[in-house]
């Protein structure tokens, strides 16, 4: 090679001086130092060295190479592998475009005619200004195990101790060092060292050390050189020939070292010395008079942490006694005064019969990784945290929906952990899902899971104690940037007492409803400004309306409404009160008459009031209306019976009014017969006495006139007793009569008592005199106790004795006090009293075949009883 003046180093990882001017000649020179298969070519890819172990290798004759000038004649095509050689010939060409390195393997026929695995690599030599002046490469044999025939089989993939041999003492432990950082690290390395050569020289190589194949024989010439140089400034002795190899590799790599089986250090890189100040002698100082093997502490262990000094005593102790690796982190004591995490490692190295020579470690500062560690598991800690201690129960489960993960407050509320949601038979997580709810909760979470769509749910989840509890589970999706979902996230939330409140809600809803249309009433509600808005079941049927049909007929709906129902008597009233109520918020209470889906118009009450907020405004009317017709009929006909009865009272029969008459006449008409003979003897005396006679004559009208007024006194009294005689229950009466008196004994705080037999019939009877027997009898009972303070009880018994029925009516007063006169007419103790009462009474009774008399009743007042013939065909 001709063309290039200069090449720099294509890999400067090896030296950092700048490596002198190479051309592809140096190239081949280089290679051709470099034990094993390489090869150089020129920049068009000629090849112009192949190393004599490379031509054996392949049988091939060194005159095969340069057979045509300007050409590469080697033929490739015969060593290649057939079934490999394309993708080996587009590797090579692509490398040639681009300047690309490249790596293939394929199978090489060797010289002994059987193809052997290789690995072939190429890259190119380039000049100063960049452009490509050559072209090396190496070949390695990667046999595989079954290949018997590679002259490696079966060789380990890295044995520091297999290369030993040839390598010069003085370098052995770097190279060892090197060898091992890409074993156990992944970092590639440049093994550099002095080899022993087959004429006992030793001769300077360079390898890069690829961690997957182990040893690699591949040859980076750039270091090589530099690795030359160093041999030539080699002054200073093997030792700082060693060290100058170690300060090349520390570039590479963080701080190493060296102990030996005692765990004295021989060897700490520069760099490991000056970044924690101390010595080898530092190091191995023993601190504590003890030897460090017997536990005594070394001086090292200063340089550490306290925490983790100990530690780290006994791991290297321990391994220095059995030989195995260690591996540790720790905090080591920087020159500035910083504890700064490295992670250690160490390995003996052994002689060939396998005993411990030493040991060889590294430190690696690990400090940034190790906080950004603390600091990313201390958000994770406090991410923890937030998700332990909130108040939800948070889970989270693989795409396909298998739970991955659930909260503190999960476990402890439904009482399931992990393990009992990802237990096989639960089918995902519906082990906490009551057993009814769960083929719902089951598939929408299937679809969710199939369809990527939200997942919302309530069921009734399950509780430690063995309760279910309504619950509300969403989850969702996260996605990864493409969009395909990575996780589900799910949060459960309790929401039991809003169900159940909801579901009491309904309940009381529908039973106030029930209430409401049950009512024997018909109700209403309005809103504040008296529009209707609701009428019950019962109004809509008896108005046979809806609420909406009265709308749109110009007026309101109130309007509308009221028009349509009241009665048009009733209406300036009614609207009157509405207007009232409504502008007031008083009570709304009026009877009038209401318009029945019939036409048929009847008497109601309606009473509606204010139903308000908490801040007392009205929010509706509520009413109710309720049909008082027969009511206001049976209160007609009472008022009727009433009169019949005030008319009838003054009726008595005619034996006792004739009685009376004559009583009460009597004595006037005797003295009109003694004033009138005296007169007649006045005038027919000689000479007449006129003037006696005349006076005589005035008492005669004065007499006549008494008379007269007795007798219209008493007409008044009788006038009317139509009723025809009946048949009829006894009970219907007395009841009457007490609803007679009802108002004036509530008046005068006297209670009524009824007792008595049903179905007393008796024979054809006057019911009005009978009444009116029973209504005095009760009235004189009332008057007897108006002077008692207490126990004002009227009691009314009926029953049968015989073919009688008895009735006595009890008071608890005074009592009698003149038993022989009371019945007689016109005896009276009460002021305003007439004194016919009894009288009439005892002789309305006799008419009708009974009997009546006063009795004393016990312990106090009196008992009148009365009997009456009963119709005993016509009871039961
Ligand atoms: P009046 O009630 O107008 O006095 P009555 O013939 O009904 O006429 O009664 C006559 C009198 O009999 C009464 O004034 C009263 O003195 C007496 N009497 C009637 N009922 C009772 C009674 N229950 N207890 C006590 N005295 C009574």
């Amino acid at each position: 090679m001709s063309n290039s003046a200069g090449t720099s180093g294509m890999d400067s990882s090896g030296g950092s001086q700048g490596p002198p001017d190479i051309d592809a000649v140096q190239a081949a020179k280089l290679v051709e130092r470099i034990t094993g298969n390489a090869w150089a070519a020129d920049a068009a890819g000629k090849l112009i060295y192949v190393t004599p172990a490379a031509l054996a290798f392949f049988g091939a004759s060194p005159e095969s190479l340069n057979s045509q000038p300007d050409k590469n004649t080697f033929d490739w095509r015969r060593v290649i592998h057939p079934e490999d050689y394309d993708a080996a010939a587009v590797a090579w060409r692509r490398c040639l475009q681009t300047g690309e390195q490249y790596t293939v393997e394929h199978r090489t026929l060797r010289a002994t005619g059987i193809y052997g695995w290789v690995r072939s690599t190429g890259q190119p030599i380039r000049d100063g200004e960049g452009a490509i002046a050559g072209w090396y490469g190496t070949l390695s044999d990667i046999a595989l195990p079954e290949d018997t025939d590679s002259p490696h089989a079966g060789r380990p993939a890295w044995d520091p101790l297999l290369s030993m041999d040839t390598v010069h003492p003085h370098d052995r432990l770097i190279d060892e060092q090197a060898a091992a950082r890409a074993f156990f690290h992944g970092i590639p390395q440049i093994r550099s060292y002095r080899q022993l050569q087959a004429d006992s020289s030793y001769e300077r190589v360079a390898f890069r050390v690829e961690p997957e194949y182990g040893i690699s024989i591949e040859v980076d010439p750039a270091v090589a050189r530099q690795a030359e140089s160093w041999m030539i400034a080699s002054s200073l002795g093997e030792t700082a020939d060693a060290v100058q190899a170690a300060l090349a590799v520390e570039k590479l790599y963080g701080g190493a070292w060296a102990i030996d089986v005692t765990g004295q250090f021989t060897y700490a890189t520069p760099a490991v010395q000056t970044s924690i100040a101390m010595t080898l002698e530092d190091l191995n100082l023993l601190l504590d008079g003890k030897s460090f093997l017997e536990g005594g502490r070394q001086g090292w262990q200063r340089g550490t942490h306290p925490d983790d000094s100990e530690r780290m005593g006994e791991t290297v102790r321990h391994a220095l006694r059995t030989g195995e690796h260690w591996n540790f982190e720790c905090r080591i004591l920087r020159a500035n005064g910083a504890y700064v995490w490295h992670w250690a490692a160490a390995r003996p190295t052994r002689d060939r019969q396998g005993r411990i020579t030493g040991w060889y470690g590294t430190a690696l500062d690990i400090d940034v990784y190790k906080r950004t560690e603390a600091a990313l598991r201390e958000r994770e800690r406090q991410l923890q945290q937030l998700i332990d201690t909130v108040p939800a129960l948070i889970w989270s489960a693989m795409a396909n929906g298998a739970p991955t993960y659930v909260n503190k407050p999960f476990t402890e509320v439904t009482g399931a952990t992990l393990e009992d949601m990802i237990a096989p038979d639960q089918s995902a997580s519906l082990g906490v899902v009551h057993p009814e709810d769960r083929a719902a909760a089951r598939e929408a979470f299937l679809h969710s899971v199939a369809t990527g769509i939200p997942y919302i749910q309530r069921y009734r989840q399950h509780r430690v104690g063995g309760d279910y509890r309504w619950t509300e589970t969403r989850a969702e999706p996260l996605r990864d940037e493409l969009g395909s979902i990575v996780q589900w996230c799910g949060v459960s939330s309790d929401i039991h007492d809003l169900i159940t409140t909801q579901e009491a809600l309904r309940e009381s809803e529908q039973h106030l409803q029930q209430l409401v249309e049950t009512l024997p009433a018909l109700v209403y509600c309005a809103l504040p400004d008296g529009k209707p808005i609701y009428r019950s079941q019962r109004l809509r049927q008896y108005l046979g309306f809806n609420l909406e049909e009265t709308d749109g007929l110009g007026k309101s709906r109130l309007e509308g409404t009221l028009d349509a129902v009241i009665h048009p008597h009733d209406l300036p009233a009614v609207k009157e009160r509405y207007a009232h109520s409504l502008a007031t918020g008083e009570p709304y209470l009026l009877r009038h008459r209401l318009r029945r889906f019939d036409g048929v118009y009847r008497w109601v009450e309606t009473r509606a009031s204010a139903m308000r907020n908490g801040d007392g405004e009205i929010v509706q009317w509520n009413g109710i209306c309720l049909d008082i017709e027969d009511q206001v009929q049976t209160q007609e006909e009472l008022s009727r019976a009433q009169e019949n009865l005030a008319r009838s009272s003054q009726a008595a029969s005619l034996a006792e009014l004739s009685a009376s008459i004559a009583h009460e006449v009597n004595q006037p008409l005797s003295a009109v017969m003694n004033y009138s003979s005296a007169c007649q003897r006045w005038l027919t005396a000689e000479p007449p006495n006129i003037e006696r006679a005349q006076k005589t004559l005035d008492r005669i009208v004065h007499s006549a006139n008494s008379a007269a007024d007795v007798v219209s006194r008493i007409r008044a009294l009788f006038k009317q007793s139509t009723d025809k005689r009946d048949s009829a229950e006894l009970g219907a009466v007395v009841r009457q009569a007490r609803e007679l008196l009802a108002e004036e004994a509530g008046r005068r705080r006297i209670r009524m008592d009824i007792e008595g037999e049903s179905g007393l019939r008796l024979v054809a009877f006057d019911r009005v005199q009978i009444q009116q027997v029973l209504v005095n009898l009760m009235r004189n009972g009332m008057d007897a106790m108006a002077s008692v303070s207490n126990d004002r009880v009227v009691q009314i018994r009926a029953f049968r004795a015989g073919d009688m029925v008895r009735v006595e009516v009890k008071d608890r007063g005074r009592g009698v006090q003149f038993p022989d006169k009371i019945f007689e007419p016109f005896f009276t103790t009460k002021d305003q009293g007439m004194g016919m009462g009894l009288a009439i009474s005892r002789s309305i009774v006799e008419s009708h075949g009974g009997q009546l008399w006063a009795e004393k009743n016990e312990p106090s007042g009196a008992n009148f009883v009365f009997t009456l013939p009963l119709d005993v065909a016509k009871m039961p």
